[in-house]
């Protein structure tokens, strides 16, 4: 007899809302094309593709949980913070993702002006130019205007030489700290995630972050092994955190990342989904 397919909720994917190449309705029918039971958008600092997903989701018959994906710093680290299961445009939400627009226009336009005193002739406007209207922008749209001026031959060569967090054009901007997105979330009465740890610089960082009131961390990645999966999950059973996980598929700009290569247990899922019904659908 052969086995049952796995239950997958890929609860870590890009749209064209921040830096994926597809659109919350292309994402969901490939979702439900490639089998996958449950899907969470998390684009960068902003809740966007909920504007849409919700009734293509419906429309396809996929189950689909709010996320976002929040860029926090802890003493001057970056650190991805996954959010899940909010209410629907929640305001409080809402406003943090205004702070982060304002941070990441002006510190995408002092990354552009640092390129431009150094040769590279790229204007904000080239930048806006590689994304539909709204989009929030990030460096990979920096890194496709500096491919299409010829600067550069691919995404990851701007990170590398330019703009990558070692690299000498990057510039972090205002921070907004984990500590404070997660008491956010939580007044939201959302769940608060750890991305992908194996990038934190060190276990110290780690062990620290994790003092903080988080409810869950990424286990299972797109790119992580075996041994590094159950890594992850062990520390996740001793201080009973949610283990989540999802592939962080962006299209294009990472496509070595298969939508569906990596995806949450559906204990974890049933949990997460949960308190999205709660937090969406309780009764007045
Ligand atoms: P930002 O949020 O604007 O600071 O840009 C960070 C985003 O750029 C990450 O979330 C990734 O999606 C992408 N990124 C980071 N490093 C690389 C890299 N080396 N190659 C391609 N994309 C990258
Ligand atoms: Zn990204
Ligand atoms: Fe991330
Ligand atoms: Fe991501």
């Amino acid at each position: 007899m052969t086995e049952p397919p796995p239950f997958r909720a890929d609860l870590h994917c890009h749209s064209t809302c921040s830096d994926g190449s597809l659109t919350p309705q292309q994402l969901i029918h490939k979702a439900k094309a490639i089998g996958l039971q449950a899907l969470s958008i998390t684009d960068h600092d902003t809740m966007e593709a909920y504007l849409t997903a919700p009734q293509a989701a419906a429309d396809v018959g996929l189950t689909l949980i709010t996320g976002a994906e929040f860029s926090t710093v802890h003493r001057g680290h970056s650190v991805h913070l996954l959010a899940y299961a909010y209410r629907q445009g929640e305001s409080t939400i809402q406003a943090l993702c205004r702070r982060h627009r304002e941070r990441r226009d002006a510190r995408n336009k002092a990354i552009i002006d640092q390129l431009r005193a150094h040769g590279i002739q790229i204007t904000v406007a080239d930048v806006v130019g590689e994304a539909a209207p709204g989009t929030m922008l990030g460096r990979p749209h920096i890194a496709l205007a500096m491919i299409r001026k010829g600067y550069v031959g691919s995404v990851r060569e701007a990170f590398q030489r330019y703009i990558g967090d070692q690299a000498p054009y990057y510039v972090q901007g205002d921070p907004i700290s984990t500590e404070e997105t997660i008491a956010t979330l939580h007044q939201a009465n959302a769940y608060a995630v750890l991305a992908h740890p194996h990038l934190l610089p060190d276990g110290n960082l780690v062990h620290e972050l994790l003092e903080l009131p988080f409810d869950g961390i990424e286990v299972y990645y797109g790119t992580f092994t075996t041994e590094q999966e159950a890594r992850w999950l062990k520390i996740a059973q001793q201080r009973g955190l949610l283990a989540t996980g999802g592939s962080d598929f962006h299209g294009a700009i990472k496509p070595h990342i298969p939508l569906g290569c990596s995806w949450a247990p559906e204990e974890t899922f049933q949990v997460v989904w949960k308190r999205f019904c709660d937090n969406n659908y309780a009764l007045p």
